[in-house]
């Protein structure tokens, strides 16, 4: 997959290593094959990619120092993050240089009138998240990799997590960005204003673009009160068809809860065998409720409504988290779910769609028909509540190729069904031949125009997002 970009020449690798030795401290270059080893790589499972050197940026300037020289030697640049990613975004296919943020780690400000943070791109979001938390503040999108990505990342990819189904993604919390565009020049895109109407909005053009039209050095991001108050229930049915009926209704009941996580049979039976004894005996499927709110009494009145509305759509038990310690007890096996099942095959795709929430039943069907078809393992799990769902194929090296046509049927149906090919994990490098999918040939070429405004010579990020063009492009 990676064959269709060449690597820049040694010449141009060498002299661009010249031009950044006059302006960047040696701390900051690193061409030692050990050292490269770790940035050529991400979480999604992509052959990695050796890039020819690592630049790690200390300042806005640096980057500045870095796309300039890209573009006078020609040298594609792929901006990382912490390299968390699904999607293959931050590996370096066309070698050059890999562009590091991870050391624009400052939380700069926290504005407890304006509600605001303003903290540079490679701050760790789990320590943004407690910087604010400890004043009382809230950044609500909790990526499960929170621990180890970035906030810029999170933007690149417009993150989100468990909680989006009450409170947005990235974007939602998005104000002003602070982006390095391809030729070096540096601009301010949004406003810290909660309103900003004037020309166009270059700060969601920045969002989810996954490194391809900008690095983003700075970012500052909209807070919110944090709740006082968390209430915590395992709901469990006998199949994953009746709960995510359920989900429904309790949308459709008036209750937004924080968050509602399915398990579907196989996903249940896999995290069961890892942690015995957690799960009530008769469960075929489960989800996670959670409520918040300013008060005990609100977040439990919001618990105990949407409850109601599961034992109406046929819930055979709740359990009610009674304090912290059974709280951890109920999230704990959806934490190291996709790891668990990473270990229970010897191979896994795992997607992040996203279809309507009443369309979750027939996604469902439609994952096991597949599953039946190709003879594969399935397991589906994820945020049903705003109707993403990771699906999971399982299956041995051997069966590989059947793997790869199960995983391009569940797209296919997802698009059928009214969805998204992606939800969270963006495209990257692993899912951009499947964008025609969703995209028709007139939008394809409208962002390959964006792109070459915004990035002339290719340099940024290239090979990503856009699909190899087709033959009737
Ligand atoms: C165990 C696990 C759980 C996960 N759970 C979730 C989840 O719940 N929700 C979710 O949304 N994602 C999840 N992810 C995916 C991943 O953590 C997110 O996509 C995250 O936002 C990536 O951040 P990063 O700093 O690691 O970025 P990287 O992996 O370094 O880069 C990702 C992409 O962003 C670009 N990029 C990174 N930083 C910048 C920057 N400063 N400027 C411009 N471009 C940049 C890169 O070029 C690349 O295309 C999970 C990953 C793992 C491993």
């Amino acid at each position: 997959m990676q064959g269709d970009l060449s690597r820049p020449s040694r010449a141009a690798v060498e002299a661009v290593l010249r031009g950044l030795s006059r302006e960047l401290g040696e701390h900051q270059l690193f061409t030692d094959p050990d050292l490269l080893e770790p940035y050529g790589r991400d979480w999604s499972g992509a052959e990695p990619v050796l890039p020819d050197l690592v630049v790690k940026a200390e300042s806005t300037a640096d980057v500045q120092v870095v796309l300039r020289a890209a573009q006078t030697h020609g040298v594609p640049v792929t901006p990382r993050g912490l390299g968390s990613g699904k999607a293959g975004g931050c590996i370096p296919i066309g070698g050059g240089i890999v562009l590091s943020l991870e050391r624009l780690n400052r939380i700069k400000e926290i504005d407890r009138e304006n509600l605001t943070v303003t903290a540079g791109a490679g701050v760790i979001t789990a320590d943004l998240m407690q910087e604010v938390e400890a004043l009382g503040l809230f950044y609500p999108p909790d990526p499960n990799s929170l621990k180890i990505c970035s906030i810029g990342g999170n933007v690149a990819c417009n993150a989100g997590g468990p909680r989006a189904l009450k409170y947005g993604v990235t974007k939602n919390y998005v104000l002003e960005l602070e982006v390095v565009l391809a030729n070096g020049e540096a601009m301010m895109f949004g406003k810290r204003t909660i309103k900003h109407v004037t020309g166009y909005d270059l700060a969601s053009l920045i969002v989810g673009s996954e490194g391809t039209l900008g690095v983003i050095t700075e970012v500052t991001m909209r807070l919110v009160p944090k709740p006082a108050a968390i209430q915590t229930a395992l709901v469990s049915f006998t199949d994953a068809e009746a709960a995510s009926l359920a989900v429904s209704q309790v949308i459709a009941g008036g209750v937004v809860p924080r968050t509602l996580e399915l398990l579907d049979e196989e996903a249940l039976s896999v995290i069961r065998k890892k942690t015995p004894g957690r799960f009530p005996e008769q469960a075929g499927a489960l989800f996670i409720l959670e409520t918040d709110g300013a008060t005990e009494e609100r977040a439990f009145e919001d618990l105990a409504r949407a409850a109601e509305l599961c034992q109406k759509a046929g819930a055979l038990e709740i359990q009610v988290a009674q304090d912290a310690a059974q709280r951890e007890r109920i999230w704990e096996p959806r934490r190291i779910l996709s790891l668990t099942l990473t270990e229970s095959a010897e191979a896994k795709i795992s997607e992040d769609v996203v279809v309507p929430r009443t369309q979750i039943p027939q996604l469902l069907r439609a994952v096991r028909r597949i599953g039946a078809k190709y003879g594969l393992r399935t397991a589906t799990y994820g945020h049903a509540g705003d109707g993403n769902l990771h699906v999971n194929v399982l299956f041995r090296r051997a069966e590989a190729e059947l793997g790869q046509k199960a995983v391009e049927e569940v797209l296919k149906e997802t698009i059928t069904l009214g969805g998204t090919i992606s939800g969270e994990h963006g495209i990257g490098l692993n899912k951009r031949d499947f964008l025609p999918l969703e995209h028709s040939l007139p939008k394809l070429a409208l962002q390959r125009a964006l792109k070459a405004t915004l990035d002339p010579h290719h340099l940024l990020n290239p090979g990503k997002i856009l699909p190899r063009r087709g033959p009737t492009e």
